[in-house]
């Protein structure tokens, strides 16, 4: 059971480090989504809690729209990402509309945006998406792997790898700047369907997919570890990290990808 929280906080546009954004707004702290690899999880360290708890708290910080209304004129216009530690179209968006407000905002002043999320709740908010300069949005859905019984161990309150596909075929349909997020990249997870998995993205329209490999991080080795152990064999848990421990592992997937993915017409970003 997920708990629920309301919070004033003191701003909602943060300076990001991120390649290609200035910005960073995350309306929610936490996220219900609770993938076991989240490095995210690093909000919750620096908060004194437990990160082995990801995915069972989230809060709505209220006073975002306010606040940003007041940012958007202090600050110089630049490329805002939502989200970066926290999934903008998560559960409790459908209720809350801090994302879907933020969105509003943003294009009434111009702002230049990228969302990713794992929900098709983005479809939405096609309507406000649209009104933006089509160089002006760029809407990614992230999908880690086509098996949904892994999908369910891996990321157990995201949707389905099914409805993203479906999402990401509207957002194609709609989005000129639509690409697929394929990270992480989890070794025997992702990689067993990955010349599949880049098929249907191609087949949803998608001319872009970003990737990023598995970065062990904020403990995140903690709940992967836990996930594995309740769900698979020990075999497969040693396989899994003997891959992970090889320096040359995610090198020679990038080959790979490369080919599969231009044999597809895919534009392909590393972010590794
Ligand atoms: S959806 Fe994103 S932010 Fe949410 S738990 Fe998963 S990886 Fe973390």
């Amino acid at each position: 059971m997920v708990r629920y929280g309301e919070k004033k906080v003191r701003s909602i546009m943060s300076k990001s480090g991120i390649y290609g954004v200035k910005y960073a707004i995350n309306p929610y702290i936490g996220c219900e989504h609770g993938c076991v690899y989240c490095y995210a999880r690093f909000v919750y360290i620096k908060m004194g809690k437990d990160p082995l708890e990801w995915g069972e708290e989230v809060i709505a910080k209220t006073n975002a729209v306010e606040l940003l209304k007041r940012e958007v004129v202090a600050n110089r216009r630049g490329r805002v990402l939502i989200s970066s530690v926290t999934d903008p179209y998560q559960p409790i968006e459908r209720t809350k509309l801090l994302t879907r407000r933020i969105l509003e905002t943003l294009q009434r002043y111009k702002y230049p945006v990228v969302i990713l999320t794992k929900s098709p709740l983005i479809l939405r908010d096609l309507d406000i998406i649209k009104k933006f300069n089509h160089e002006e949005v760029e809407a990614g859905i992230t999908i880690t792997m086509l098996n949904d019984d892994d999908r369910k161990v891996f990321e157990p309150g995201a949707p389905s790898v099914d409805a993203r596909i479906k999402a990401l075929r509207i957002l194609a349909g709609n989005i000129a700047n639509t690409f697929a997020f394929l990270g992480p990249i989890i070794p025997l997870f992702t990689t067993k369907d990955l010349s599949a998995l880049l098929e249907l993205i191609a087949d949803a329209g998608v001319k872009r997919v970003v990737i990023d490999k598995l970065n062990l991080k904020a403990r995140n080795w903690e709940s992967i570890n836990r996930a594995l152990k309740e769900n698979y064999d020990k075999a497969k848990i040693r396989e899994f990290w003997r891959i992970l421990r090889d320096p040359y592992y995610y090198k020679k997937l990038k080959r790979k990808i490369i080919n599969e993915a231009g044999e597809l017409g895919l534009q392909v970003d590393f972010c590794y």
